[in-house]
């Protein structure tokens, strides 16, 4: 801004950032992304150093938080609870490590960093007196914060008293109450039930529930918390001397810990470790995070270092990641026809830059969604992408609509926008369908979902593919797929003689898929790869299911209402009957193969598949382990018997260090499995 005289730059951004500030940590409601508001901090930052005079007492450069300034009661920090600097980019940090080897030469890098995620949540401090827990409190503007002990004690995973025979007489234990994304989305998806306006995000959704006058509101909010650091007065001696020592104390003490942590020798490790967490740990991870923190290891160093003005310590730096929200404006939005008839709208977005990839495109979930965040075509609108997450718009910017041209409100829509038929709405659901089983989108969706992986798996047939088949008339449903021959194929645009022999092999191939498949790609409403194969093992063969009632359905464990109500419909239906005579005419196997349901060799144990595995897709491993007697499941708990991962193995991985529980790869497990087993290839 360079026509702008300085002292009228740093007024202007002084009010900006001071109300932003309130706004965030007073009301818990942001009004501008993080990213903008860091931005434009560093702008004052860098113009208080360029002309020191400008540096008032009260710049929001100088502090920390907010003043506590609830009807709770206050609580004086032991230590003052601090911020941290922030480097945007590896060469800031590099330029931190020069700054810290000119105040204590070679130490720092001798002793080494710990690298930390940087937890996107709300800073707590927890007084432990003889182990025994006496105060909970928020950091407020870092010297006093506000009680909330009755709130923090609601937390399942903050210990009422830590473990262990040197826990110090007084302390206290700062780390972040955080929201899981499952948690929040969950709350969400209840406010639009009830239809109360959602919530923006699990930070400020968290800070909010953990400053209630009610702790039984605090109760009901799904919050958890990591521990970073220890408090404690002088002359009370800890057991640690490095933060890495800090770090595995407090988990032994009871404290959780968040994962992913790493121990550099050199910057060079911690430059590896965040562009590892940013690229591909980050969208793995069940909560937000911001960045990572790199602390010098050795305590003694950190001490020796100290704080700079109160505000951030000289010893540890936050590495930024680039924001994973930005702003666009919402240009349309556009309905997508689902297998199963939803009506799914999504946003056709300005393209603009996310974490180094455009975006264009966004799910907008439904309509009831669309209706409590009052999303509006024109509107400037937030976008998140998280690694190979779907984008998703997560509301708009109300204060930047422009009062003269406001944007139209949404409405839903009252017929199918691929065929005209009327809408149906499920009274239970949020989803809206098209009920026309023969709209040419929801054919369209229902064959490439019948071909998918975990389905029948016919390899070679693409998305681009089938509507080449469907435009050419070809094929109408599924079951079409069995007439083609080579010779129609070659006489297809793109189709060389090969191929088509190849694809009419793989089409002939997967007649012998078993009926769990069968059942999982017929895409009968709620009925996922579980529920195909609790049915198909059950009943054997698709005759036995077809003549099978509602409460015989129900009977089965594992299968829902919802799930029995659509499966026995779908029985009912004269065109779905009909399709699947015509699939059975065409020689798709109609039974499941008889599994080794106990004497095999994996009964009674329980696996979790983490990752990609060298040959066997998901569906395949489970396969395996139930065909000896095994089960699969999502979670990994002091339950699970070992974890078969594979190549990017999730966070699911460093739950099981933590367990303890064995992790194999697919060698392991096909050797467990036995050679007797029938292995799938
Ligand atoms: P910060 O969140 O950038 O960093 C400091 C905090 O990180 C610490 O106090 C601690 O609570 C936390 N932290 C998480 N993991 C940690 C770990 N492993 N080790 C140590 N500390 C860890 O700084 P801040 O002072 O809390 O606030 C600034 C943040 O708030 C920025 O992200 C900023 O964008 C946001 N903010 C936004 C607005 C807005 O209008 N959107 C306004 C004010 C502040």
């Amino acid at each position: 801004m360079p026509s702008v005289p300085p002292e009228r730059r740093a007024a202007e951004l002084r009010a900006l950032l001071q109300q932003a500030a309130h706004d965030y940590y007073v009301l818990d409601r942001p009004t501008l992304p993080d990213a903008r508001y860091d931005h434009l901090l560093r702008e004052l930052q860098d113009l208080e150093r360029a002309h020191p005079s400008l540096r008032l007492a009260d710049s929001p450069t100088m502090r920390v938080g907010a003043e506590a300034a609830s009807a709770l009661a206050k609580h004086a920090h032991l230590l003052p609870m601090i911020s941290l600097g922030n480097a945007f980019s590896e060469e800031e940090v590099t330029a931190w490590e020069e700054r810290l080897a000119r105040l204590v030469g070679d130490d720092a890098r001798r002793a080494g960093y710990v690298a930390e995620l940087k937890i996107d949540g709300a800073a707590v401090s927890l007084t432990y007196r003889d182990g025994v827990l006496s105060e909970g409190t928020t950091r407020g503007n870092g010297v006093i914060g506000e009680q909330v002990t009755a709130n923090l004690r609601t937390l399942h995973d903050v210990p009422l008293r830590l473990r262990g025979d040197d826990v110090p007489p007084l302390l206290e234990v700062r780390g972040e109450v955080y929201m899981p994304f499952a948690g929040f989305e969950a709350m969400n998806a209840e406010c639009v039930a009830a239809g109360e306006p959602v919530y923006a995000n699990p930070r400020n959704t968290a800070a909010g529930a953990l400053r209630q006058l009610d702790p039984s509101i605090t109760a009901r909010r799904p919050l958890r918390f990591f521990g970073y650091t220890v408090a404690a007065p002088a002359g009370i001696a800890l057991p640690f001397d490095t933060q890495w020592a800090l770090l595995a104390t407090l988990e032994r003490w009871g404290i959780p810990v968040a994962p992913h942590r790493r121990r550099c020798a050199t910057l060079d490790e911690v430059h590896e470790w965040s562009r590892d967490v940013e690229r591909r740990v980050r969208a793995d991870l069940d909560f937000a995070i911001d960045g990572g923190v790199v602390k010098v290891d050795s305590l003694r160093l950190q001490e020796e270092l100290g704080v700079i003005g109160g505000r951030e310590p000289r010893w540890a730096i936050a590495r930024k990641f680039a924001p994973d929200i930005a702003e666009t404006t919402l240009k349309d939005i556009r309905v997508n026809v689902g297998r199963t008839g939803s009506l799914n709208p999504f946003a056709v977005l300005e393209p603009v830059e996310i974490g180094g990839t455009t975006v264009q495109l966004a799910t907008l979930h439904n309509f009831d969604l669309i209706l409590a965040k009052d999303l509006r075509v024109g509107d400037i609108v937030q976008v998140k992408r998280a690694g190979d997450v779907i984008p998703q718009v997560i509301g708009p910017v109300p204060e930047r609509r422009d009062p003269e041209y406001p944007p139209r409100t949404t409405r839903v829509p009252t017929t199918c926008p691929s065929c005209g038929t009327p809408v149906e709405r499920d009274e239970e659901e949020v989803a809206i369908y098209c009920p026309n089983v023969a709209c040419p989108d929801r054919q369209l969706e229902a064959i490439v979902h019948f071909a998918s992986r975990g389905a029948m798996d016919i390899r070679g047939l693409s998305y681009a593919r089938i509507e080449q088949f469907i435009a050419a008339s070809l094929v109408h449903d599924v079951a079409d797929l069995y007439a083609l021959e080579a010779a129609q194929l070659t006489a297809l645009d793109r189709f060389a003689h090969k191929s088509a022999v190849a694809l009419v092999d793989a089409i002939e191939a997967s007649k012998a898929q078993p009926l769990s498949r069968l059942l999982f790609g017929l895409g009968i409403r709620h009925v996922g790869q579980t529920a195909a194969q609790l049915l198909a093992r059950h009943f054997g063969s698709m005759d036995a299911l077809a003549g099978a009632g509602v409460e015989d359905i129900r009977a089965i464990r594992g299968i829902g209402d919802g799930i029995a109500r659509a499966v026995s419909a779908f029985g009912e239906d004269a065109s779905a009957r009909e399709l699947v005579r015509k699939l059975g005419r065409a020689g798709v196997s109609m039974t499941e193969p008889r599994a080794v349901a106990s004497g095999g060799a994996l009964t009674g144990m329980t696996f979790v598949v983490t990752g990609t595995l060298p040959t066997l897709s998901r569906s395949d491993a489970t396969e395996l382990i139930e065909s000896q007697g095994g089960r699969v499941t999502s979670g990994v708990s002091k339950a699970t018997t070992a974890v078969v991962a594979g190549e990017e193995p999730g966070s699911k991985l460093d739950k099981a260090r933590v367990l303890g529980i064995d992790v194999i790869d697919e060698a392991e497990l096909r050797r467990r499995a036995g050679a007797t087993a029938d292995l799938p290839t």
